[in-house]
């Protein structure tokens, strides 16, 4: 027979286990499935968030996670949710080779995974020099020679905000803008590079030029991109979860108590917003346990 918990949150990173912790200090039984790979996994320091500033992830997750395992309703299995499915009042999870658990409800607190663009030299500084998100990393590169580069038209949003922390060049990477988008860039101080970029420079992970088609080297010292994504898993397209279009990627729509619109499932974290924070990760878990709880006590017509 299966195992049964009050609620099985699928990803164990901060929204997982912020919810997990205050369905724990409900005496509720609580199953953590995780697969170990949150998405600032690339970064060696997080930034913002309160009394953690500057602290490796890894070492987030491993006090958060070592406070949460503490109480003895919580219960860790370090494999991935392959499935779950609507039972009687509650889900089945897959946890793969046969093995499935029951629960009265689920929360999807996968994450997401970026997508970056395939250029050479990119990958391997991702979450070092190559950065998208200013307020984590932006304030390690002040003053400093930085660039942004022209994936999607979210990019002119941010050449336009980054000059808040140094001198930016805009690369067009073989795109055009308009005269209107010029003239705002040109407003901010910002340098538009045309031509295509063709890879990155740098001993390890510093950045230390842009390669461009037409031959020259731009000297720069970290690059902003901003990468679409996608979800971690499907689950909450199989369960029939409302997922809408945001402006990087999917969003799980849920309401202000992170309630799906499926009863019994909520989502928390990146996978429903569009901004993407630790901060707001935790919040939003610690409102999805609030609201799971009061589902288990009261039904989820409240
Ligand atoms: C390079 C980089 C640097 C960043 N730096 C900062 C920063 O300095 N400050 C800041 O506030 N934010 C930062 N962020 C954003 C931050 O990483 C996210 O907002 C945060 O991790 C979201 O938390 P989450 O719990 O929603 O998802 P994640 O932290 O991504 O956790 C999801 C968890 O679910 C697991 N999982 C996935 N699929 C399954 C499955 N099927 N079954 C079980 N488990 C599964 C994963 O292994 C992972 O452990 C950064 C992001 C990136 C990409």
């Amino acid at each position: 027979m299966a195992l049964y918990y009050d609620a099985v949150i699928i990803g164990g990173s901060f929204a997982g286990l912020s919810a997990a912790l205050y369905l724990a200090r409900a005496n509720r039984s609580v199953l953590v499935l995780d697969t170990g790979a949150p998405r600032n996994r690339f970064a060696a320091a997080s930034h913002g968030f309160f009394a953690q500033d500057g602290s490796s992830p890894g070492a987030m997750i491993a006090a958060m996670r070592a406070q949460v395992s503490a109480y003895p309703t919580v219960t860790f299995i370090d494999r991935p949710a392959m499935d779950a499915t609507r039972a009687d009042a509650g889900f089945v999870v897959d946890l793969g080779s046969a093995d499935t658990v029951r629960s009265s409800a689920i929360l999807l607190a996968h994450g997401i995974a970026d997508i970056l663009p395939s250029l050479p030299g990119l990958a391997e500084r991702w979450g070092r020099t190559v950065i998208h998100c200013p307020y984590c990393h932006g304030y390690e590169f002040k003053g400093q020679r930085l660039g942004v580069l022209n994936m999607s038209p979210m990019s002119i949003h941010q050449a336009t905000l980054i000059p808040e922390w140094g001198p930016t060049i805009f690369f067009l990477d073989g795109a055009e803008i308009d005269d209107e988008t010029a003239a705002m860039l040109g407003a901010r101080g910002v340098a538009v590079e045309p031509a295509a970029v063709t890879g990155l420079i740098g001993e390890g992970t510093n950045l230390s030029a842009v390669a461009l088609a037409d031959g020259r080297e731009i000297a720069l010292d970290a690059l902003y991109v901003g990468p679409r994504y996608q979800l971690n898993s499907d689950i909450a397209r199989h369960l029939g979860c409302a997922i809408e279009d945001g402006p990087l990627g999917p969003i799980v729509t849920v309401d202000e108590m992170k309630a799906t619109d499926v009863p019994g499932v909520y989502a928390a974290g990146d996978i429903t917003r569009a901004g993407h924070t630790v901060t707001f990760a935790c919040a939003d878990g610690a409102m999805a346990a609030l609201s799971i709880h009061r589902s288990l006590v009261f039904g989820n017509s409240l």
